[in-house]
């Protein structure tokens, strides 16, 4: 009896927990464009064990070339590349 309460309760709980997470996964862009301004995105590279999570989740941090977000997608496929500075705009004199 108290097997078939455990059985039925880790069933239960575990089926919540897959559906959460396939939904949290859905919710996640895939088209590599932000959800912020539309603009092109490049993937970041993560560190080791990150990038081990997110090779088995299929998910991948991603930098927006437009706006600067950083965000989740789904692993779209382009190579990462390593972030850098961003450029200041440059000041312009007043005349
Ligand atoms: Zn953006």
């Amino acid at each position: 009896m108290f097997l078939t309460i455990l059985e039925f309760a880790g069933v239960t709980l575990g089926v919540k927990f897959a559906l959460g997470l396939a939904l949290i996964y859905f919710l996640f862009p895939a088209d590599g464009r932000c959800s912020a301004c539309d603009g092109e995105t490049v993937p970041l590279r993560a560190g080791r064990g990150l990038r081990t999570v997110g090779r088995v989740l299929r998910v991948e941090r991603r930098w927006c070339l437009h706006c600067g977000e950083t965000m989740m997608t789904r692993r779209a496929g382009s190579p990462p590349v390593q972030p850098g500075p961003v450029e200041q705009p440059q000041e312009r004199n007043a005349a």
